[in-house]
């Protein structure tokens, strides 16, 4: 779920990354919105641990039991597109998720046209058209107390059983009002429908912290997604197990630059 919010960016990262090991800095890739932040590409292992532990457990919104631990594909994952959006924005989405196949090793993504075989279900809609498809998708009652709770731009919801396999996830994301929404929205959401759930506000490199605008695939998440389907993780797995195997985890893909 993304909620802009540009007044808040600058305050936000000027406070809280100073205060952490994360270094090399480089410009947003090409492709990214204008104005779209820097990322830093090199990080501590207690950097990616602390992001991993916050954003793999946890929800805005349960629905139903409790999840007991990371939630993620167990297979290769099929995505359809569906545009009812004023603006046609299939080309870009499909290119958005072909890129998460092609930098996430274990995690096989492919297009496909029919619907009811989709693991992951995106749907391009305008932007007051978004309550009314919550509606339909979630019936009113569990619509309505997310909206009121969260006050959301896009969204996703990801069904799961009960041992952490992904059954569907399903993500609303916004056509009609820009190229930085869309894209931001884009790269947000799939990143919840692979399983990566949650918010956290005070990291500082995340594009799951919903007071920054990313709009592009950053070092950070890719590192993060990258551990969430690494085959020595399993569904499922809980929190002390999960945060036990982290740091060799880490050290054995060279995602950090130190501890
Ligand atoms: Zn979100």
């Amino acid at each position: 779920m993304r909620r802009l919010r540009p007044f808040v960016i600058v305050l936000l990262v000027t406070l809280t990354v100073p205060a952490f090991a994360a270094s090399d800095r480089q410009p947003a890739p090409a492709g990214a919105p204008v104005n779209a932040p820097p990322q830093y590409t090199a990080f501590t292992s207690q950097d990616l641990i602390r992001g991993f532990m916050a954003l793999a457990f946890g929800a805005d919104l349960r629905v139903g039991m409790k999840p007991k631990g990371i939630r993620r594909f167990d297979r290769a994952v099929t995505v359809f597109i569906d545009s009812t959006g004023s603006v046609d924005r299939r080309t870009a989405m499909r290119s958005i998720v072909e890129e998460y196949g092609r930098s996430i090793p274990h995690l096989a993504v492919s297009l496909i046209a029919n619907e009811d075989d989709a693991d992951i279900i995106v749907h391009l809609i305008d932007e007051k058209d978004f309550e009314s498809a919550l509606v339909r998708a979630f019936g009113v009652k569990t619509a309505r107390a997310f909206v009121a709770r969260t006050d959301p731009q896009c969204m996703t919801s990801v069904r799961s059983r009960s041992d952490g396999v992904i059954v569907t996830s399903t993500s609303f994301i916004i056509a009609d009002k820009g190229d930085r929404v869309f894209l931001d929205c884009a790269y947000h959401e799939l990143l919840h429908a692979f399983g990566l759930s949650n918010h956290d506000q005070h990291n500082p490199w995340t594009m799951l912290n919903q007071h920054r605008s990313v709009g592009y695939l950053d070092v950070y998440d890719r590192a993060l997604l990258t551990l969430l389907y690494d085959p020595r993780l399993a569904p499922g797995m809980s929190r002390g197990a999960v945060r036990k195997r982290l740091p060799g985890l880490i050290a054995s893909l060279g995602l950090a630059r130190g501890p």
